[in-house]
């Protein structure tokens, strides 16, 4: 059994990957930091994209979204007068709308997340980081914004000076993901190669996490998704740079330090190595880059692999 933090395009690549590897012997706990709402609707992108991906009807040009989808709504919603920034697909927007209307009568996102993950027939566990409302809000010199409207409407242009988790003090880990703890069978807890800043902080914000993470006592690995100094999509080699950190795997390493037990990173930054070992962590270069879904198992199998043998040198 393994639990996977994870974002979206990223994190719900290697779930896919270890869920071709575990079946139902999977847990992914996702980021919902990224959720808003918009038109009256919630929508959780990471949460989506994690789910379309592992039903495999994700779009394949993007990583987000259902494949060959097609923009009635958001055209007509535009003619409107509606808002257009926001990409809705057609068939999107029934789960945005179904979700939506469940949360209005008080259902739990944990519920429904795993009810729609049935009906798509993943084998997986999927569980929203927190049932509660959580937002992240990215820090600029010009002001603070919501993750969307930085993200999608801005385009990630704005300099970041840090981050906020509204709502984060009053979230907490769920039942589902208490007994994901308690399972005696968990070996490992993996942090996918996700964004370090708003993917993997939000999950690691909620009150109390990361410390029992961290004493579960099994072995915490992190997959860099910083290669060769670039994030292979979106902002974060930006951010870090904005930060004032120079992009590296290795930064992305010292970022997890004291949390994480091993690293891995990819072979392009293998010349990295033995400058990870101060840090007391464990870590190994692997092919890392996933473009077909043989590459995703790949991956899982050395996180697994690697994961096995940090356990059995305990
Ligand atoms: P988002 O929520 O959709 O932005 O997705 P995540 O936060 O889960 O993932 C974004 C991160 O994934 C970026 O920093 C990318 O560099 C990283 N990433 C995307 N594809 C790959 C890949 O194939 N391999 C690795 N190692 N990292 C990747
Ligand atoms: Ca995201």
């Amino acid at each position: 059994m393994i639990l996977a933090l994870a974002g979206g395009v990223g994190g719900a690549k290697l779930a896919d990957g270890l869920m071709q590897l575990l079946g139902d012997e999977l847990t992914v706990l996702v980021n919902t930091g990224d959720d808003f709402e918009h038109m009256g609707l919630t929508i959780c992108p990471d949460l989506d994209t994690v789910t379309y991906t592992l039903a495999g009807i994700a779009e394949p040009s993007t990583g987000w979204g259902v494949a060959g989808e097609s923009w009635a709504f958001l055209d007509q919603a535009t003619r409107l007068g509606g808002p257009s920034w926001f990409q809705l697909g057609d068939r999107d927007v029934a789960l945005h709308v179904l979700r939506s209307e469940r949360l209005r009568r008080g259902e739990r996102l944990t519920e429904i997340t795993a009810d729609v993950c049935c009906r798509l027939g993943i084998r997986a566990q999927v569980l929203p980081m927190t049932d509660a409302a959580v937002r992240t809000i990215v820090h600029t010199p010009q002001g603070k914004l919501p993750f969307q409207e930085y993200f999608v409407k801005e385009r990630c242009a704005p300099v970041v000076t840090g981050f906020a988790f509204a709502g984060s003090e009053s979230a907490a880990p769920t039942r589902e993901l208490d007994a994901a703890l308690a399972d005696r069978d968990l070996a490992a807890i993996v942090l996918c190669p996700s964004n370090p800043y708003v993917s993997i902080a939000p999950i690691l914000a909620v009150p109390g996490l990361q410390q029992r993470l961290k004493q579960r006592g099994v072995p915490i690995v992190a997959v860099s998704p910083i290669i060769g100094g670039a994030a292979v999509k979106g902002p974060a080699a930006k951010m870090m740079r904005e930060l004032g950190i120079e992009p590296s795997a290795l930064a992305v390493a010292e970022h997890y330090r004291g949390f994480i037990d091993g690293f891995l990173l990819d072979d392009a930054d293998a010349a990295l190595l033995p400058r990870l070992a101060p840090l007391g962590l464990a870590a190994r270069a692997v092919p890392s880059l996933m473009k077909t879904s043989a590459d995703r198992r790949h991956l899982a199998e050395a996180v697994v692999a690697f994961a096995a043998e940090l356990a059995a040198g305990r």
